[in-house]
């Protein structure tokens, strides 16, 4: 449990004018209650109240495994047979009476959800959005925080290892993923942030194609976009490799992908802006005359999700502080040519940055 990014939210609540919020996003659940789940289809939800203590309600095959976790706040389940909604406006006008105003997570709560609460509320204020406020609570990491995000980044480093070592002439793109997923999940990983992305030779040119059935062939690149959740905290990290000798073409594409990366990383420090950081890197690709295949934003915030605030993007004019952590991912995709990342997640520090991922970014050939 995070009780001092409870008592933030409830100090803002308070000179918000919103007496209840109603955090659905998992991700958010487990950051500020300490409880993680992928409740799935089910209701899973924080209720925090400015003066009154808070709950959890989740359903209730999970209520032991919340009261387990270092959430020490009453836990309410509800039984599949159950309607959710009624219990949950049994138990707030029980705790708290009929709020004046409720805050939501705009950014997450589904439009059925929103219409179950106006039902169950029908003389309370949902206008009140906990989204920007939420993106602000995480923008800054704590120590704790970081130590979480850096072991999380070194699992990510085991993932690598195990994915080049795994390659080899016909190995299909799916058969890597299987075979890093088994092998971390053997080693005590129990979930990945994201499906993990293994994308062989012209395949890569999609920066989020799907894995399928197309086998490594030598000469290629090999493109592995991944990342796990470790005690809540997620990584998000990306090599490519090539699979014997590349081409003079991939490894100069390469080497400006990673000139534009150590560029845009070299740049972090405090103070610097997030749109900065983007022409930076931006500028490197444009400046050798792919600017146009480098067609997504630099990078993401990252923490308890694996995309956050800020965004590292055109526009964004944001300052960068001491304690924030984002990717910095440029890239150049090049259809039915070649396609290249590079990836690390940093660490903001007094005068620049940590990585959470070690892993050498000098162009690795597989044998
Ligand atoms: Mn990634
Ligand atoms: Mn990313």
């Amino acid at each position: 449990m995070n009780a001092t990014k409870l008592t933030e939210l409830k100090n803002w609540m308070k000179q918000n004018q919103t007496d209840l919020a109603y955090i659905s996003d998992p991700g958010h659940i487990a950051y500020f209650s300490g409880y993680e789940s992928e409740p799935h289809e089910r209701i899973l939800a924080l209720f925090v109240s400015t003066d009154r203590d808070p709950f959890l309600f989740t359903p209730a095959l999970e209520v032991e495994d919340a009261q387990n976790s270092s959430w020490t706040y009453d836990v309410i389940g509800y039984l599949d047979s159950e309607n959710p909604w009624k219990k949950i406006a049994a138990e707030i006008e029980s705790r708290y009476g009929t709020p004046q105003s409720m805050s939501l997570e705009k950014a997450n709560l589904t439009l059925d959800r929103f219409n179950e609460l106006e039902k169950a509320f029908s003389e309370t204020d949902f206008s009140t959005d906990l989204t920007p406020l939420i993106q602000r609570l995480q923008l800054i990491k704590t120590e704790e925080e970081k130590n979480k995000l850096m072991e999380a980044g070194s699992w990510a480093d085991v993932a690598f290892e195990i994915g080049f070592r795994t390659i080899k002439e016909g190995v299909t793109e799916q058969e890597l993923v299987a075979e890093v997923e088994y092998q971390l999940k053997r080693q005590g990983v129990m979930s990945m942030s994201f499906d993990t992305l293994i994308l062989a030779g012209e395949n890569a040119a999609s920066p989020h194609g799907n894995p399928g059935k197309k086998a490594v062939a030598k000469n290629e690149l090999v493109l592995f976009d991944l990342g796990v959740v470790w005690n809540g905290y997620c990584s998000d990290a990306t090599r490519t490799v090539a699979f014997h000798e590349p081409t003079e073409f991939q490894e100069k594409i390469y080497n400006i992908v990673l000139e534009a990366q150590l560029e845009a990383q070299k740049a972090v420090k405090p103070g610097v802006k997030a749109s900065e950081l983007d022409k930076i890197a931006r500028d490197v690709i444009e400046g050798y005359g792919y600017g146009e295949y480098f067609n997504h934003r630099l990078g993401h915030g990252i923490g308890t999700t694996v995309h956050e605030y800020p965004s590292l993007v055109e526009g964004n004019d944001l300052v960068i502080e001491k304690g924030m952590c984002f990717s910095l991912e440029p890239g150049i995709y090049i259809p039915e040519k070649v396609g290249v990342r590079i990836e690390d997640c940093v660490y903001v520090t007094e005068d620049g940055c940590e990585s959470f991922t070690k892993t050498t970014k000098e162009l690795q050939i597989i044998q």
